[in-house]
């Protein structure tokens, strides 16, 4: 363009679409149009944040350019339209306030960690909020569990209880400054407060509540900590005694807990870190990451126990900041719960179900609307992949490929999560839990409602498992006048992988989890399917063994291994001379065979998962889980990283093709009858596993002309098998898929759900 005509004044319109309220975006606006010396005006709108600018052509472009590519940390664009409009003659540029029905249509920010600026602001003695522990910013701080409703503004929100002073109000109100219009704006003199009660509700005086829990901490106390999404458990994490006592009154047996680090440097005393781990730990989202433990290490056994990883995060409120300041190696920071209920949130309801397991509370007086777990993520295979998806990433949509009608999915039973779509966003929930008891299933409802509430989207269909007992079956066939859909477990999960991915199919899926409920009622979970988004073939699974004692069956793999070795070698597997079966008693074993033999209460399965279990059991590793996935999660960990030869199997002709298990435990029955290490029988299994379904992906290309492979289902975490055959597709030119942003076990399902839901809608 001529230099003339850069000069020319011209007015644009911008119409922006995302995460672009509560998050500084406005006064970004505001500060670069005035760098570009643009005249005009930004307002939140019920169409997105819209932005008019008059001035130059030269600067309406550089202005429009800057404003997709240097957003605030916290902003998310989706989409900017743009139009040419006739000049107004504005005389300045000016933040509007927000109109009537402002920011419907604009997102809300996840909650995340304080920011750099905040955190110096909280250690210098200078600074009117030095020690502060609610300081934050438009950059940083709390967001979806402090709001109720929209528009997000301070009334909607948990901080309506507190007038800001004096000094506070103005700097919401100055453009210029970093907390303009940062809703929980606060300070020591108009804002929340900490204060510290022992677990009898007395209130413990002290001048300085944190360095009094700090005291209390290092005296072996357990404290219960209020946090952004809840209630944590805290413990000195290297005092063996406390962490044990935590333990033990959380009836949490063996699961490992996660630590808090006050720094990196802290965090690399214990455990190794790479510079994406580190990149991952040090994000606003402050996940839980996945370390490998370094040994020996100063952290008490009871942390993680029989496991090679730490979960470990860095601090990511005010609050922690102070509490860890005061030079702990890491805390033990578990979540606030007894068993697995929802963590507390709320002050009273902490005090009733923590009093049994916290000698003291930190508590504060802003409350938490929305729980949110912290999110735990694993960088695996070249990715960082959530495990567990929640505080920090929610409600941050996954963007699906095309504009679909309002869904709501009610996930699975395991790990629960919902989704809700709106035009070409999946909005997954935080994670809600095992749907196993009353507390969780209320959960489920109030998320469900808030995220209606928040979204504004009233769902026109319902999907849900096929599984009919599943509680969030149930709550689906509940609602009244709306269509619903039933979507099989292991084309959820696939059809999550296939949404996040952005691919249509059909694709071959890897369906591999521990259980799920199969059409012809059986309990599937180790599953090849030929899947699109709107159905599936099963074109293999694992031959199916019976389950003895059904649920006890996942609970004591013990019975799993008897199973198997019962399909292996029929009865004559008694006679073995393996360790498992000394470890068993007679009768155990009498009643397991009767079981299978009658039929009774032993269903049919074809779980992964399960085989897991049972190889496990056989090996010597445990014939009981505390939780479900133990024994599978060990016999990883133990495997030996060596070169090993595969044991032989394959697979049996017929539609579907059947991948018995009798070779494999034959193996493996003679590798330990031979006195073969665990570490390489473990490493033998993961390898033939790898072997076997490469080869069969391979048998079924060159039936079906399929290139893509999927792979999902929770047996995924397993970084071996993720790892080994992502490998081995790739050498035999496959395009694999896998999950990243949302997690391959239950907690993934909502999204597939919803994804199956849109597909079999579109007419
Ligand atoms: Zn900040
Ligand atoms: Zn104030
Ligand atoms: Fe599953």
């Amino acid at each position: 363009m001529s230099p003339d005509m850069s000069k020319q004044v011209v007015a644009r319109k911008l119409e922006v679409n995302g995460i672009v309220q509560g998050v500084g975006f406005r006064p970004f606006v505001y500060n670069l149009a005035n760098r570009c010396g643009l005249k005009g005006e930004v307002a939140n709108t019920s169409s997105g944040v819209v932005i008019c600018v008059e001035g130059a052509r030269s600067a309406v472009e550089a202005f429009t350019r800057d404003l997709a590519e240097q957003p605030p940390p916290l902003a998310h664009i989706v989409e900017v339209t743009s139009t040419e409009v006739t000049p107004a003659g504005y005389t300045d540029f000016s933040i509007t306030t927000s109109r009537g029905e402002a920011a419907m249509a604009t997102l809300i920010s996840p909650d995340v960690s304080i920011c750099d600026d905040c955190r110096s602001e909280l250690f210098d003695p200078a600074d009117r909020r030095c020690g502060y522990p609610f300081i934050n910013c438009t950059n940083c701080g709390p967001r979806y569990t402090i709001i109720d409703d929209i528009p997000y503004d301070r009334p909607n929100t948990s901080m309506k209880h507190f007038t800001m002073c004096g000094p506070c109000q103005s700097e919401y109100d100055d453009p210029q400054n970093r907390r303009f219009h940062a809703q929980p704006n606060a300070c020591a003199a108009c804002g929340p407060r900490v204060t510290l009660f022992d677990n009898r509700r007395n209130e413990v005086q002290a001048a300085d509540p944190i360095a009094a829990a700090a005291e209390l901490l290092r005296r072996g106390k357990v404290l219960a900590v209020k946090g952004l999404g809840g209630f944590h458990l805290a413990a000195d994490a290297q005092n063996d005694a406390a962490v044990t006592r935590l333990r033990r009154l959380k009836h949490r047996e063996e699961k490992p807990l996660a630590l808090m680090a006050a720094d990196p440097a802290s965090i690399r005393s214990f455990a190794a870190m790479t510079i994406e781990e580190e990149r991952l730990l040090t994000a606003i989202q402050r996940p839980i990451v996945l370390l490998v433990k370094k040994e020996p290490n100063a952290i008490s056994k009871a942390v993680s126990p029989r496991n090679r990883y730490f979960g470990v995060m860095l601090p990511y409120t005010p609050l922690h900041y102070l509490l860890l300041a005061h030079g702990f190696a890491a805390l033990v920071m578990t979540s606030g719960n007894l068993s697995e209920e929802p963590i507390a949130i709320d002050n009273n309801d902490a005090f009733e179900r923590l009093a049994g397991i916290a000698d003291f509370f930190l508590i504060h007086n802003r409350d938490i609307y929305l729980r949110s777990d912290d999110s735990i993520i694993r960088h695996a295979a070249g990715e960082a992949r959530l495990v567990r998806r929640s505080r920090g990433y929610v409600p941050v949509p996954i963007f699906l490929k095309k504009k679909v009608p309002p869904i709501l999915a009610c996930g699975a039973e395991l790990k629960n999560t919902v989704c809700i779509t709106k035009g070409k966003m999946a909005f997954v929930s935080q994670h809600i839990g095992d749907l196993e008891n009353l507390p969780t299933y209320d959960f489920l409802d109030l998320t469900i409602r808030h995220m209606k509430r928040i979204l504004a989207v009233e769902p026109e269909i319902i999907a849900h498992d096929l599984h009919p007992d599943y509680l969030s079956t149930q709550w689906a066939l509940q609602q009244p006048d709306v269509e619903k859909v039933a979507v099989q477990h292991h084309h959820a999960h696939i059809v999550s992988a296939m949404s996040e991915n952005r691919i249509d199919g059909p694709v071959i899926g890897l369906s591999f989890d521990g259980t799920g409920y199969g059409p012809d009622h059986s309990v599937w979970g180790g599953e090849v399917l030929i899947a699109d988004a709107k159905g599936f073939t099963r074109a293999a699974h694992l031959d199916t063994v019976p389950m003895p004692g059904s649920a006890a069956a996942i609970k004591q793999p013990w019975r799993m291994a008897l199973s198997y070795l019962h399909r292996a070698f029929g009865e004559q597997y008694r006679r073995l001379e393996l360790p498992l079966l000394r470890s068993v008693t007679a009768e155990q074993v009498r009643i397991i065979d009767e079981m299978m033999e009658k039929n009774v209460n032993a269903p049919p399965t074809s779980s992964l998962g399960r085989l897991f279990d049972g190889v496990a059991a056989l090996v010597g590793l445990r014939t009981e889980v505390a939780f479900e996935g133990q024994a599978a999660m060990e016999l990883e960990m133990i495997a030996a990283d060596t070169v090993v030869k595969p044991y032989q199997a394959g697979w049996t002709a017929g539609d579907p093709l059947r991948v018995p298990t009798g070779p494999i435990i034959e193996a493996v029955v003679s590798d330990v009858l031979a006195g073969q290490d665990a570490a390489v029988i473990s490493a033998r299994f993961h390898q033939t596993l790898i072997g076997l379904f490469a080869g069969l992906c391979d048998a079924l290309r060159k039936a079906s002309g399929l290139q893509a492979v999927v792979l999902s289902g929770g047996v995924f975490q397993n970084a071996i098998l993720l790892t080994g055959l992502i490998k081995a597709l790739e050498q035999k030119r496959f395009a694999v898929y896998t999950q990243k942003l949302v997690p391959c076990n239950d907690g993934g399902i909502s999204l597939g759900q919803a994804a199956v839901a849109a597909a079999r809608a579109r007419r």
